[in-house]
């Protein structure tokens, strides 16, 4: 079948009968960079320190498997069936106490929105806030999935500096200042304050304050993400933004990372009335998230020492960092990267020379993958950054990718 407007050589446009009845939002819709470096780096003798896949075999999968079957002993009948929009109660209450330990102690379980992972809760949100040209204030660099959400209802963002510890605040008024000259319309401003990914940097709490401060005045929404929050080394994580602001903060938290992906529950702490909205958005969505896993979290929750389970997370994930910190300082000690506290990533800093999306294909052949820069930022800003993760890969298989990077970065610098 073809269209008018089909000229010259077959594209996978017109090859596509349908590609006139598409909806104007779905020019947003484009594969991240990351997906199409997964297949590639899944190869087993590539060292990925591309992925931010979470290390499940670290779970204690004697606790998963009893908490199953307590659920489907005792509730059964419930976990297969629907369920309503907002979540289970059983499990919404159990999130009070995970969100007690980043100081968020005023909420009730009438204010959680239980939601497929925190990807769907980006979505609900961007669903409700974001008409095509409205603009997202988010850090430079950003998280590749939020970015690819914003983009998919056609929002603008527009990036605010970070340094090491996290995002500037005179940045932020800065670029919120610009943009009201200009006329454009600021919905929100998207944060990853701990541990960001892909950057490793942490919010202080000085500039959480600040932050809190600018947006209260010139009154913008916050979208606090924090599926890293609890994913601390060193020392215990800062109180969470929402714990010192319940009417300006959306938070968004996951089990996903201090858990498990595969279950997709993750939730949203909302003011009411925009709480209101996400229900209604859930409904006409999805009708319900998972009954079924909703309440093998909730029994997860209930019979283990789940703080435990989350110490052996983090002992994990701690030596890992440390393992990738001390092979960048052995192998490639000209270049600067971040060191976390927490989460998943290291950000590294490249020289003007290198071009790391140019350089990625070299590097699989080299049997190493990471993310290059440019997947995490809308502008297409990052060619001389990249970032690695250390949570999948154990420390002898992070100590060769790094050698192995070390040896296409030298390699290309010898050019
Ligand atoms: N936000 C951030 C910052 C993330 O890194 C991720 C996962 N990589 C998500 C949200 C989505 O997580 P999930 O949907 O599994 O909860």
């Amino acid at each position: 079948m073809t269209h008018p407007g089909d000229v010259g050589p077959q594209t996978g446009r017109n090859l596509d009968p349908w590609y006139t009845s598409y909806a104007d939002r779905t020019a947003g819709l484009a594969a991240s960079e990351v997906r199409a470096l997964f297949a590639v780096a899944s190869r087993p003798e590539v060292v990925s320190l591309a992925g931010g896949m979470p290390f499940v075999k670290a779970l204690p999968e004697e606790l998963i498997h009893s908490a199953f079957t307590t659920m489907m002993r005792e509730h059964g009948s419930e976990a297969l069936q629907y369920g309503g929009g907002q979540g289970i109660p059983e499990v919404r209450e159990q999130i009070l106490q995970v969100m007690s330990l980043e100081g968020i102690n005023d909420a009730s379980a009438d204010d959680v929105v239980t939601t497929t992972g925190s990807q769907h809760a980006l979505d609900l949100v961007s669903k409700l806030f974001l008409n095509p040209g409205d603009v997202v204030l988010a850090e430079a660099p950003s998280y590749v999935g939020a970015l690819g959400t914003f983009k998919s209802y056609q929002a603008d963002v527009a990036h605010v500096a970070i340094d090491d510890d996290g995002l500037i605040p005179e940045a932020l008024e800065e670029t919120i200042a610009h943009l009201r000259v200009e006329g454009r319309t600021i919905k929100f401003l998207y944060t990853v304050a701990n541990y960001n990914n892909p950057a490793g940097v942490t919010m202080s709490l000085e500039r959480r304050i600040r932050v809190l401060e600018i947006c209260r005045r010139e009154h913008i929404l916050i979208l606090e993400d924090n599926p890293y929050g609890l994913l601390y080394f060193d020392k215990p994580g800062l109180p969470a933004l929402r714990s010192m602001d319940a009417e300006n903060v959306i938070y968004l938290g996951s089990f996903s990372k201090i858990l498990s992906p595969g279950l997709r529950v993750g939730w949203a702490l909302a003011p009411h009335a925009i709480r209101e909205k996400l229900i209604l958005a859930v409904e006409a969505s999805i009708l319900s998230p998972s009954t079924f896993n909703q309440w093998v979290v909730t029994e997860y929750l209930r019979q283990s020492d789940w703080q435990q389970q989350i110490e052996g997370y983090r002992a994990v994930y701690r030596e890992r960092r440390d393992a990738m910190d001390q092979a960048l300082n052995e192998h490639l000690p000209q270049l600067s990267w971040t060191k976390p506290d927490g989460g998943f990533f290291v950000w590294v800093r490249l020289t003007e020379q290198l071009d790391s999306k140019q350089m990625l294909p070299r590097a699989v052949k080299e049997l190493v993958a990471y993310t290059p820069g440019t997947a995490f930022f809308a502008d297409g800003r990052g060619r001389h950054e990249m970032r690695l993760s250390f949570c999948y890969p154990t420390p002898e298989r992070i100590k060769l990718g790094v050698r192995r990077l070390a040896n296409v970065i030298n390699g290309e610098l010898d050019l």
